[in-house]
This record gives structure tokens, C-alpha cells and sequence, in this order.
């Protein structure tokens, strides 16, 4: 028999949906894609690299251009294969058997993942009813468990609800371990916990480039945190973790963000209009979100899910999933897409299905 770690036995890799769906609405990418200028110079600029070459090992043209954006020196970046393996990394760099990390549930499922790869404990913290993520209740678990990590998500993915940064804050002083924030949705929120990093050395802000700006296929994100830090996190990094085509599409996204800002804006615009029109239908609850993406609650679900699906519109099923039962997240598409999914919606509410 296979001998593997205990730990994996029972194990769920992630798993994506919707890749053969003509319109894909369930895993957060940018709506329309990347603006075609910006495309262009990705395109040309890839023809030049010189992939005989291992890339930067230190990533500096990247890591000192995202530094200056918030007035820090490089040091205090690190770059990575999308957040997710910089969340991996803090996870083994501050976890470890006989250590415990305390994050929000329901939020994003690979911080379960993360923990028990790891071999770490797992102290979830629930949300309210309405979603929202008690800071007591955060201090709590951590003092409780003498936590090593807590992570939030703000906003919190799935749900899109926020925490306002006095609660961040109240967490920050009220545990003794390093709490990182994930904001892979920041730029569909505007607001950030990076102000309190000169006050808080604990505190490491995760982001990405695969939502707002169209890099998910790229494989890139980045942490902020104190050199420190960055530097236990370098640690468990193989050497050149990030390709050299990947960074250099960063490197092109990221000088060129003003032309996103418009793209951004229609998600929100687009956010608005698909909320306020959900909110009407009959049977289904929505919370404000503050991401590119909606969480609905509507009675039999799967048979919406199912009716999308026979009309090759893909949205994220959580099904009986602790705290999301007869949820299902769509993220924010083109305005044609979310008048498709839309259709389908009034579609399933005006038909005999819905449960009121
Ligand atoms: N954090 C959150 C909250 C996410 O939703 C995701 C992706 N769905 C990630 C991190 C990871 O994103 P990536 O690895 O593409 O940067």
C-alpha cells in the first residue's frame, strides 16, 4: 500500500469547476480580462526574455517598484507563485505540529488546507449570522489555543463582508502572534490594513494579481510585512519559486494599473446593479459585498445551480458546506455575462422551484 503522510490520507485537493462553461462566474477572475494595451506589451515584452537564464533570484525590479508604492524599501516585499504559495509559506513558517492557527469560517477553504499541511491545529472562528467576524471572539480562540497565527480575509471570501480596521486593530493588540490579512479583493473594497504595519511589526498583508488585475494565469501575488518577516518566509521558498514570464507580466501590470482603474470601477458598478437586482427576487437573501463576487442564499439551490449549468453559466456551489448551506457565490462578470446570470435567476424564481 501507498505510504503517505497521515496527515494527507484524508485530504481533499482544491478543486475548480467551471473550465468548460462558456461563461465562468465562479472563481473571482477579472471580469473582460486585461486591457488590450496592456496585453500587447505583455506580449511583446515576453518575445525578449531570455529563458536559457534562471530569473532574479531576489525579484527586485518587482519587489522595489510594489515598495515604493507604500514608501517601504524591498526588503520589506516578497513576491510569490500567486498568494497562495506565500500562504503556504506562512502557514509552515509559523505552524508546525503542536502549534495552532486560528482563521475565520466560513472563508477561504484553502486556509484548512494550508494549516493541516502544515501539521498544525485549526481553530475556526465562525461568523455571525450576518456574516460579520467578531474581533472578541478572534482574541478569544487565539489566547485560548496561545495561537502562533491568525489569519483574516478582508474582505472575506466567500461572503464579501469587511472587517473595519478598529477590529483588525483590537485583534493586533489583543494576541501576541503574527496575524496576517489576505487582501486578494482589496482593490474592489479601497481599504487596507497596510497603514498599520509601521505600529504593528506582527502584522503581514497578503495580495495578488490574479483578481483586479488579471494575472490569474500568471501565478502571481505578493506579501508586505517587516523584513523579518519576509525573510523567515524566504526560508521555505525553493529558489526562483515566481518564472520569469510571470514576472515579467507583473512587472508590466503593475507599472500600467491606472489602466485597470476603469475596469475596476464597472466591477463595482456591476456589483451594485446585480445586488440591487437579486435583492428583489423572491427567496433570495444577499449580503452587501464588497468584492468581485456575491453571495446568494436561495432555497434549492442546486436546482439553480443546475439550471445555470444547462445554460453553461458556471458559479461556485457550496452546497451543505458548514455555514454556506443553499449558498452559492457568482463572481461579477462583464455586464453580458451577469445579464445572463441574471435571466437565470428570475428564470428559477419565477418558476414553481423556489422555496419562499
Ligand atoms: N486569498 C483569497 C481570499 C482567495 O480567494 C484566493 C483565490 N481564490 C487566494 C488568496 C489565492 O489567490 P492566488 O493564489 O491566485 O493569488
Amino acid at each position: 500500500m501507498l505510504k503517505i503522510r497521515p496527515s494527507l490520507i484524508e485530504l481533499q485537493p482544491y478543486r475548480a469547476e467551471g473550465e468548460e462553461k462558456k461563461i465562468r462566474l465562479d472563481a473571482n477572475e477579472c471580469a473582460g480580462g486585461l486591457p488590450p494595451e496592456v496585453q500587447t506589451e505583455i506580449a511583446n515584452a515576453l518575445g525578449r526574455i531570455d529563458l536559457h537564464r534562471y530569473p532574479d533570484i531576489l525579484m527586485s525590479d518587482l519587489r522595489k517598484e510594489i515598495a515604493a508604492e507604500f514608501s517601504l524599501s524591498a526588503e520589506h516585499i516578497m513576491i510569490g507563485s500567486g498568494s497562495s504559495e506565500l500562504l503556504q509559506a506562512i502557514c509552515h513558517v509559523f505552524g508546525g505540529a503542536d502549534c495552532t492557527i486560528v482563521f475565520p469560517s466560513p472563508s477561504f477553504s484553502m486556509y484548512g488546507i494550508y494549516v493541516r499541511l502544515s501539521d498544525s491545529q485549526g481553530e475556526a472562528v465562525s461568523l455571525e449570522a450576518d456574516y460579520s467576524l467578531q474581533a472578541a471572539k478572534v482574541i478569544e480562540a487565539a489566547n485560548r489555543t496561545q495561537a502562533s497565527l491568525v489569519l483574516l480575509c478582508n474582505p472575506n471570501n466567500p461572503t464579501g463582508t469587511v472587517m473595519p480596521q478598529a477590529d483588525i486593530e483590537a485583534i493586533l493588540q489583543g494576541v501576541d502572534c503574527p496575524v496576517l490579512v489576505d487582501e486578494a479583493y482589496y482593490e474592489y473594497y479601497g481599504q487596507s490594513s497596510v497603514n498599520l504595519l509601521a505600529r504593528y511589526p506582527r502584522l503581514i498583508i497578503t495580495r495578488t494579481f490574479s483578481k483586479a488585475y488579471g494575472l490569474a494565469g500568471a501565478r502571481v501575488g505578493y506579501m508586505i510585512a517587516q523584513p523579518e518577516m519576509i525573510a523567515a518566509v524566504h526560508k521555505v521558498l525553493m529558489p526562483y519559486h515566481v518564472n520569469a514570464l510571470s514576472l515579467a507580466a507583473a512587472g508590466i501590470v503593475y507599472a500600467n494599473r491606472q489602466a485597470f482603474v476603469a475596469g475596476i470601477q464597472e466591477t463595482k458598478a456591476e456589483r451594485a446593479r446585480l445586488t440591487a437586482a437579486l435583492l428583489k427576487m423572491p427567496g433570495v437573501t444577499v449580503h452587501q459585498s464588497e468584492a468581485n463576487f456575491i453571495l446568494l442564499r436561495v432555497g434549492n439551490a442546486g436546482d439553480l445551480n443546475r439550471l445555470l449549468e444547462s445554460r453553461s453559466i458556471s458559479i461556485r456551489n457550496f452546497g451543505q458546506a458548514p455555514g454556506l448551506c443553499d449558498c452559492l457565490r457568482v463572481t461579477i462578470g462583464t455586464p453580458a455575462e451577469n445579464d445572463a446570470f441574471l435571466q437565470a435567476v428570475i428564470d428559477f424564481c419565477h418558476s414553481d422551484k423556489v422555496v419562499v
